[in-house]
């Protein structure tokens, strides 16, 4: 899928259509500190290792999480529900 630099958008803070950046969000690496990363660091030390197997029918691709960001009041919100999609580019100019 391409998607287009800028888009031409509703607002929710400007109430109004305004010229939108968009960007993709992609997943961070989890801290060290956050309490579910500290419960598998605890689960997986010692014996019997890895908590579960890993599941087999593992999906082909990745939900994407796309954002618009309001070139006027410079706020971030999101457009649309989340897809999947194979491949995902933003079209240059
Ligand atoms: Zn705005």
């Amino acid at each position: 899928m391409k998607m287009p630099k800028e888009i031409r958008t509703h607002c929710p803070y400007c109430k109004k259509h305004t010229v939108h950046k968009v960007t993709v969000v992609k997943k961070k690496k989890a801290s060290e500190l956050k309490q579910g990363q500290r419960r598998f660091r605890r689960k997986t030390s010692g014996y019997t290792g890895f908590p579960r197997p890993k599941p087999s029918n593992q999906k082909q691709t990745k939900r994407l999480d796309i954002r618009l960001q309001c070139k006027v009041c410079k706020k971030k919100h999101i457009k649309m529900r989340t897809f999947r999609a194979k491949k995902f580019e933003i079209k240059r100019r």
